[in-house]
């Protein structure tokens, strides 16, 4: 269907958008800037803030620009006197019973009242009562905690539960300046994208439990990723400062995820932080011993090299990027020319779906491993040993101990069985520190970048796996064990 165009004016600038396109998005369009706390680009239209209130030439009155559809050759102005005098007001309106205490504010930093404050008040309080005071640390759910203070009734948290989440968990009560967000009698919120209400809470009303009092937000640096908690590939921020993250927040996707991500997504970054295998070591007489990366290089090429090359199996997984995972198919093709091309996956009980973006594939990239053409361990043969990378999933595991296959060497970014068992442990990014691709559910490949450089001495596979073929293919150098014993479960 071609869409008329409705051609106006706002602020002097010539601007065409389709009919039925707010004044507030065609500003937008137009690079105009007019602000607002109860729009959202994501959710429906309700103009209760009055904040983006603009004159429009000939009409009696303001109107809330985010309801009001475009007319052709309107002529619109954001900015006049009247218009500066108005959102002063509603700047007024709103801080009479604010708490005010920003210092302790996770919000802080990312607050619409403080930038609009800064932008259309600043002022000292002209309201000399006492001020309403209401419940400041509410529970609401496994995640999300209310300040029932800073909230300025925009209804943004209601819609998300209602529009995105299909649910009805919170609701305004109350009247007048006793008006408080709040959830059912006996209920609480607990639907499976509750954290998308934090988000778009423009205020601290909402704050995350898990990020609460941990960081304040100026200091955090934000990297496009993609979330490897599904095979959906929802489109995330990476908030993290020097080596660690802090948070995980959605990015705007309309082809996957648009604006949202799911709670369990929003949450399984832990793994960056914790656990971590950090140094290359070996495994002798089953005691583990940090070495170099050439020792550990140099072992495990004398290990493979104990036997024919193409009766060593690799097995590949689903969590790992498109890059490594065509690095370890090169190489098991053309240096080890062996037919035991395998894979492993991230198995969960129970996994969640829905017909929104959970997919019951807890990978971000089974798409491509299936496409390399590896199959499921559980069609294991006889093998002389295996290259893991990653790790395996229980079932997998247990296969490999009954069929009493030595994992030769893995390369694992967390401490996890098989990396107990393997003779060689290769230390390797998460995803949070490595440049690369997952092929999502539908095909869509999408690029995540690296937040910071690798921890410890992580490397990248394909660089390890370099230095092994060019050990395969010349006489192993002689392997002298570094003296750091550790006990055999780090
Ligand atoms: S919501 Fe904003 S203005 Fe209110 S206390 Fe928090 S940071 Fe300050
Ligand atoms: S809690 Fe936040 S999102 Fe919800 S109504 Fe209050 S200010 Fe708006």
């Amino acid at each position: 269907m071609i869409m008329t165009d409705i051609t106006l004016t706002i602020d002097g600038k010539q601007v065409a958008v389709p009919k039925g396109t707010s004044i507030l998005q065609a500003a937008i369009t137009a690079g105009i800037t007019i602000p607002h706390y109860c729009w959202h680009p994501g959710l429906k239209a309700v103009g209760n803030c009055r904040m983006c209130l603009v004159q429009v030439e000939k009409w009696p009155k303001p109107v809330a620009s985010c309801v009001q559809p475009v007319s052709e050759g309107m002529v619109v102005k954001t900015s006049t006197d009247e218009i500066t005098k108005i959102r002063k007001s509603v700047m007024e309106f709103l801080l009479i019973n604010h708490p005010l205490d920003c210092p302790t504010c996770d919000q802080a930093g990312e607050c619409r009242l403080q930038d609009y404050y800064m932008n259309y008040d600043e002022v000292p309080s002209r309201f000399a009562e006492e001020k309403v005071s209401k419940n400041k640390m509410i529970d609401l759910g496994a995640n999300v905690m209310l300040d029932q203070e800073r909230c300025i009734a925009c209804t943004r948290c209601i819609r998300v539960c209602q529009e995105v989440a299909g649910v009805d968990e919170l609701t305004l009560a109350n009247r007048g300046d006793h008006t408080m967000i709040t959830t059912f009698p006996g209920k609480k919120l607990s639907n499976p994208y509750a954290g998308n209400t934090i988000d778009v809470c423009p205020v601290g009303a909402l704050t995350n439990k898990d990020f609460r009092f941990k960081k304040r937000v100026w200091f955090l640096e934000r990297t496009p990723s993609v979330c490897p908690g599904c095979s959906r590939g929802c489109n995330i921020e990476i908030h993290h400062e020097e080596l660690k993250v802090y948070r995980l927040l959605p990015r705007y996707n309309p082809e996957v995820n648009n604006y949202w991500i799911c709670d369990e997504g929003r949450y399984g970054y832990k793994f960056i932080n914790e656990d971590r295998i950090l140094r290359p070591r070996i495994l002798e007489k089953n005691i583990s011993h940090l070495v170099s990366s050439d020792e550990a290089v140099d072992r495990l090429a004398g290990l493979m090299k104990g036997g024919a090359l193409d009766e060593i199996g690799v097995v590949a997984n689903a969590q790992e990027t498109n890059e490594t995972l065509q690095a370890l198919a090169d190489f098991a093709k053309t240096v080890l020319k062996t037919r035991h091309l395998y894979f492993s996956r991230r198995e969960v009980e129970n996994p969640v779906s829905d017909n929104f973006l959970m997919t019951a594939d807890k990978n971000p990239n089974q798409a491509f491993v299936d496409k390399l053409g590896f199959r499921p361990l559980s069609t294991l043969k006889e093998v002389r040993g295996l290259l893991v990378l990653n790790s395996l999933s229980p079932a997998d595991m247990k296969k490999v101990i009954e069929k009493k296959v030595p994992i030769l060497g893995i390369w694992a970014s967390n401490e996890n069985p098989a990396a107990h068992s393997s003779a060689v442990v290769f230390p390797i990014p998460t995803y949070a520190e490595q440049e690369g691709h997952f092929t999502n559910v539908r095909g869509l490949t999408q690029k995540i970048t690296a937040a910071y450089p690798p921890r410890g001495e992580a490397r990248l596979v394909s660089e390890t796996l370099e230095e092994l073929t060019e050990r395969l293919q010349t006489n192993a150098r002689s392997y002298t064990q570094n003296s750091y014993p550790l006990s055999p479960h780090l």
